[in-house]
Order: structure tokens, then C-alpha cells, then sequence
């Protein structure tokens, strides 16, 4: 639905990067070819945590759930894609602790910190997701 490259402190430790670059996408739409993962529950900035999916043997992270969204969305970890060109950043969040040496692209959106869906998410993201809460709301 959107790419968001997010700059925030939190990420930057989890990765020992600079940034993360998740791919938001349905959990129904993601398919794992082989074997499973293993879920790590994780602090996260909210305080309500995250849990990561990661692969058993190398333990690299593949996606995380948050609070929010719960099960029904994941936040993909886009560089464990074996295409991550195809899906650049559709804005950068949290730019306010951007590493001051990453230089943003002038025609991405960027935030200091995070926005409204309305004004970024394209109109078929927003219908995407409101699917995945409409299911979500039958099922609770
Ligand atoms: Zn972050």
C-alpha cells in the first residue's frame, strides 16, 4: 500500500543503519515460500511493541506487526525482497533525526516525524486498507 522510509531512532538501532525501509502491505497478499518464521516480540517507540518476524536460522528480520494494524498488516523489511528496487520509498518519515548525511530526494514526500494517510497514501492505497479493516472489524 505505501513505502515508508522511516529515520527514526528506533529504527536506527534495530537496523544498526541509518534508516529502515518497510513496504506496508496486506498479511494475506504476503506468502512465504519456505519454512516459517520465528516472531520476537520487540520494544517499540509507542510502547506497545512490535513483533518481528524473522527468519530461524539467521535470524534476519522479514517483517514486523505493530499495535495498530495488528496481524492484518505487515510492515515488509523491503531489503530481504529479492526485487527492493521495485518498491523505493513513497515517503521518508521521521526526518527530524535523520542521520544528518542521508540526503532525501527532492520530489519523495518527507515528514519530520509522521502524517496524515489522506495526504500521501494514493486513493487505491486508502481503499486497500480500508478492505483489511473492514475484514478486521468482521472478524473481532
Ligand atoms: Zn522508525
Amino acid at each position: 500500500m505505501i513505502v515508508h522510509c522511516c529515520h527514526c531512532r528506533w529504527c536506527q538501532r534495530e537496523t544498526g543503519a541509518a534508516f529502515a525501509v518497510n513496504a506496508m502491505i496486506e498479511a494475506d497478499r504476503v506468502r512465504l515460500l519456505e519454512g516459517d518464521v520465528e516472531v520476537v516480540v520487540t520494544p517499540s517507540a509507542s510502547g506497545k511493541g512490535q513483533r518481528i518476524s524473522r527468519c530461524p536460522r539467521c535470524r534476519v528480520a522479514v517483517w514486523s506487526n505493530y499495535a495498530g494494524a495488528g496481524d492484518t498488516i505487515h510492515f515488509v523489511r523491503v531489503g530481504t525482497l529479492d526485487a527492493p528496487d521495485r518498491l523505493p520509498p513513497d515517503v521518508h518519515i521521521f526526518t527530524a533525526s535523520k542521520q544528518p548525511w542521508v540526503i532525501l530526494p527532492p520530489h519523495t514526500p518527507a515528514v519530520p516525524e509522521y502524517y496524515k494517510s489522506a495526504e500521501i497514501w494514493s486513493a487505491a492505497s486508502l481503499e486497500r486498507r480500508e478492505r483489511v479493516r473492514a475484514r478486521r472489524a468482521q472478524t473481532q
